[in-house]
């Protein structure tokens, strides 16, 4: 057994990362600046995407989709249950409800047909959620969304890089939001990105800060003005050019972080299949997965919260992706949700365990993860 915790998610971090750091602590700038420029614009080039503006969290970036599209009271969204809680949450800021709607068995990302059931006259937008880094399948949802006149926002905080049908998420014209927390692929310690067409991403970098058309970098910029004017109440959701050192460092390695993430995937599901103790993450034909989890599907005779008991035991962190929106007081209370309404979504999330997958694992982590995990397979009569 391991002596060590084996953390499930830490931070990919070099000493180029901290030098990049230093060096803008060591500047004149400290705040949105020419980094947090740069890092935008190489952004935008790695993605194919129109247009990028970085921000302080994809929770952000997606609430500023919304807020551009005018979305409000007596306004609908559709979204996915199986998300991370901001999704939903957003949604309730700009005073609009979310219809949460079930997943598809084999992605775990939205079910299209459903989401087209679930279109009524009050219906806005749709936010698709790209599970684990695998991409939900937008060709259907574009259509309901063409069909309806409906915005589709892209929740891609998994997704950095995804392909679907051979094109990256965040390179086309509708709003595609990226997170850069601590656990995400890429991390500024907490950041996001908006992709879209340059003159939407110009509204979204006001409604970003403060409604102002002027930023501070421009103001106090040698030849600039301090005259500015406001032309909304805005939100201050800007990233700081410290948070884009990090960022555009990590841009530099993702390529090799993200081969490292597809390498150790491939030999979990390699070395898990034989065991039959578990239902493994897939990847469609025509879509290449971030491979940001890696979630085990705990097949009958596994107790999932005892799983997590022993992995723990073992040394091994592990978490849980998701507990479904529907299922949390706010929501239940709120909207008379039931446990069972969305019957994938909650059968899937009582099974459900992400193992350790990240860029800082070794071949001596992976194989203690997968000795892990076998041994407890095994021990409950669940594995052959
Ligand atoms: C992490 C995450 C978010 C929120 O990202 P932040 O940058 O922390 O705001 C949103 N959606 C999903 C699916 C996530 O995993």
């Amino acid at each position: 057994m391991r002596s060590e915790f084996l953390p499930f998610s830490p931070p990919s971090l070099t000493e180029a990362e901290v030098a990049e750091v230093v060096d803008t602590l060591r500047s004149a700038w400290i705040t949105t600046g020419p980094k947090v420029r740069r890092f935008e614009q190489e952004m935008a080039a790695y993605l194919g995407a129109p247009g990028a503006l970085a921000l302080s969290s994809c929770t952000a970036a997606l609430h500023l989709a919304l807020v551009l599209e005018g979305i409000g009271p007596g306004d609908e969204v559709i979204t996915s249950t199986l998300t991370f809680t901001s999704t939903a949450a957003v949604v309730e800021h700009v005073g609009a409800r979310p219809v949460l709607v079930d997943v598809e068995p084999d992605t775990l990302c939205l079910d299209p047909a459903l989401v087209e059931a679930a279109v009524t006259p009050r219906t806005r937008a749709v936010i698709a959620v790209h599970y684990g880094g695998h991409p939900a399948d937008l060709d259907p949802l574009r259509a309901t969304c063409r069909r309806h006149g409906l915005v589709l926002v892209e929740d891609a905080a998994h997704a950095l890089p995804t392909r679907y049908r051979g094109q990256l998420v965040g390179s086309t014209d509708n709003p595609v939001c990226f997170s850069f927390y601590a656990t995400k692929n890429l991390t500024t310690a907490e950041g996001g990105l908006l992709t879209g067409p340059p003159a939407y991403i110009e509204r979204a970098q006001v409604a970003g800060l403060h409604g102002m058309d002027k930023d501070a970098w421009k103001r106090n910029a040698q030849g600039g003005s301090w005259r500015y004017d406001v032309v909304m109440p805005g939100f201050k959701y800007n990233l700081t050019d410290i948070q884009a050192a990090l960022g555009l460092v990590q841009l530099k390695r993702l390529d090799a972080m993200q081969a490292r993430r597809r390498e150790v995937a491939a030999t979990y599901t390699a070395q898990l299949a034989p065991l039959e103790a578990f239902d493994l993450p897939v990847e469609r034909p025509g879509c290449e997965s971030a491979w940001h989890l890696y979630p085990l599907r705990l097949r009958a005779g596994l107790d999932r919260d005892r799983f997590i008991e022993e992995m723990r035991a073992r040394n091994i962190g592990t978490s849980v992706h998701f507990i479904p929106v529907h299922t949390f007081t706010y929501y239940r209370e709120k909207y008379g949700y039931r446990a069972g309404d969305f019957p994938v979504a909650l059968a899937e999330s009582e099974r459900l365990v992400t193992i350790p997958l990240n860029p800082t694992l070794t071949d001596a982590d992976v194989a203690d993860v997968v000795e892990a995990v076998t041994g407890i397979a095994r021990a409950a009569g669940g594995g052959r």
